[in-house]
C-alpha cells in the first residue's frame, strides 16, 4: 500500500533516549525542558525570534485571532484544509472568502480590496502546499486599511521567502506539526510574532493565562505541549534536513517522469526556497483526476483530493461562487510524497498515471 503520506519515525532508540530523561526529572509537562530546548532549536534552525510550541496548529490559528482581538469579517481563502475557515467561525468571525490565483493557488491579493467594507479586521491566508502567497501586496493592502494579517503556514516548515523564513511575514504565522505534516511532533503547532507583546500575551493566553500560581493576568486557555511531543520534536529536527533533501529528489522524479503529459503544478516564485512538503498536480477536468485515482487505487495506491471540496460548502459557511478555487478543487490531486517512498514506487506511480493518457 503506497499511501499520500507516512508520518516520519525516528529510530526508536534515539526517542528513548529522551523518555529516559523525562523519567529522571519525572516533568511531564507545564513548560518543561524539552519544551523549552524544542523552542530554542526550532527558532535557531528557522532563523526566528519568537516562536510557542502548542498543542496542535488549529489552536494556533485561534490563539493569533484571539491575541490579535480579530472580530467582525475576515478576508480569506476558499483553498485550504478547513481548519482554516473553521478556526474562524469557531472565534466567532466571519469568513469572507476571496477566490485564489489560477497559478498560485494562493489567495489572489488583486481580488481582496473589492471584499473589504467597514467591518473587515483581518486577512488570514494560506501558503498552500509551503508555496507562499504574494506577501508584499498582501501586507501592503494590509497597511492601507489597517487590517491584521495572520498566515496559516501550517506546510511552511523550512521555506524561505526572500532569504528569510516565510514564518517572518504576517502580524502572526502559525505552523503545524501535525504527524502528517514534513517537520511533526505527532500532535502541536506553533506561532511565531516578531511583536513581543504579542508574544507574552499569548504565551499566556496558551497557559490559562497564569503569570505566576496565582496570578491570572490574560483570559487562557489550554493550549500548551507536553514533553513526550517536545522529544519527539527534537529527533525528527536532526533529521528535517534530510527529509527535505530526499523530497526534493523525489518530486524531481515525479517532474522528470510525469514530464511527457505536462500537468500543470502551482508556480512558485522564484525568490522561494521550498520545502517539498507536497506533490500536487493539476488534471484538465475532474473526470482525469478521478480517472487517474481510481486507477492508482487499484494497485493500492492512494493519492488526495487535497483540497476539495472547496471551503464555500461548508455546512456552516453560506454558499459563494468562486469558480477558481471550485474548478482547481475538483482536477487537483496530491501524489504520494513521504520520506521512505522509494524511486521505484514513483516510477509506478507514474507508468500507471502515463497509461492513463497513453
Ligand atoms: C494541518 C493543517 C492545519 C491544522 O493543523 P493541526 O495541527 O492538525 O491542528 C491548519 N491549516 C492547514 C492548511 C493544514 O494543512
Amino acid at each position: 500500500m503506497i499511501p499520500v503520506t507516512k508520518p516520519y519515525l525516528p529510530p526508536l532508540e534515539e526517542y528513548t533516549h529522551y523518555l529516559e530523561g523525562i523519567w529522571k526529572r519525572q516533568w511531564l509537562t507545564n513548560n518543561g525542558p524539552l519544551v523549552n530546548e524544542l523552542e530554542l532549536k526550532v527558532s535557531d534552525y528557522l532563523g526566528l525570534k519568537n516562536f510557542l510550541f502548542l498543542n496542535n496548529g488549529t489552536f494556533a490559528i485561534q490563539v493569533a485571532l484571539k491575541a490579535l482581538g480579530i472580530t467582525g469579517e475576515v478576508i480569506t481563502t476558499p483553498f485550504s484544509y478547513v481548519a482554516t475557515t473553521s478556526s474562524l467561525v469557531w472565534e466567532g468571525c466571519k469568513p469572507v472568502f476571496v477566490d485564489i490565483h489560477p497559478e498560485t493557488f494562493n489567495i489572489d491579493p488583486e481580488k481582496i480590496e473589492a471584499a473589504i467594507t467597514a467591518e473587515t479586521t483581518a486577512i488570514l491566508a494560506t501558503h498552500v502546499y509551503g508555496n507562499p502567497c504574494d506577501v508584499v501586496k498582501i501586507d501592503a493592502i494590509a497597511k492601507k486599511h489597517s487590517l491584521k494579517v495572520i498566515y496559516d503556514g501550517a506546510h511552511c516548515f523550512g521555506v524561505k521567502y526572500k532569504g528569510k523564513s516565510i514564518f517572518e511575514y504576517g502580524d502572526v504565522s502559525t505552523a503545524s506539526f501535525h504527524a502528517t505534516k514534513l517537520f511533526h511532533t505527532v500532535e502541536g503547532g506553533g506561532v511565531f510574532t516578531n511583536n513581543k507583546e504579542l508574544h507574552k500575551k499569548m504565551a499566556l493566553m496558551r497557559n490559562f493565562g497564569h503569570d505566576g500560581p496565582e496570578v491570572f493576568s490574560e483570559l487562557g486557555v489550554n493550549g500548551k505541549n507536553s514533553e513526550f511531543h517536545a522529544a519527539i520534536g527534537l529527533v525528527n529536527l536532526k533529521k528535517v534536513e534530510a527529509i527535505i533533501q530526499k523530497r526534493k529528489q523525489l518530486s524531481i522524479n515525479y517532474d522528470q517522469k510525469l514530464g511527457d503529459i505536462k500537468l500543470q503544478k502551482p508556480k512558485i516564485d522564484r525568490s522561494v526556497e521550498f520545502n517539498y512538503g507536497y506533490y500536487p498536480v493539476l488534471f484538465e477536468d475532474e473526470k482525469a483526476a478521478i480517472t487517474c485515482m481510481t486507477r492508482l487505487n487499484r494497485s493500492q495506491i492512494f493519492p488526495r483530493r487535497y483540497f476539495y471540496p472547496s471551503l464555500v460548502h461548508l455546512p456552516y459557511i453560506q454558499e459563494d461562487a468562486l469558480p477558481i478555487s471550485e474548478d482547481i478543487s475538483k482536477r487537483v490531486l496530491c501524489l504520494p510524497l513521504y520520506y521512505e517512498l522509494s524511486f521505484e514506487e514513483v516510477d509506478l506511480i507514474c507508468r500507471i498515471i502515463n497509461s492513463v493518457y497513453s
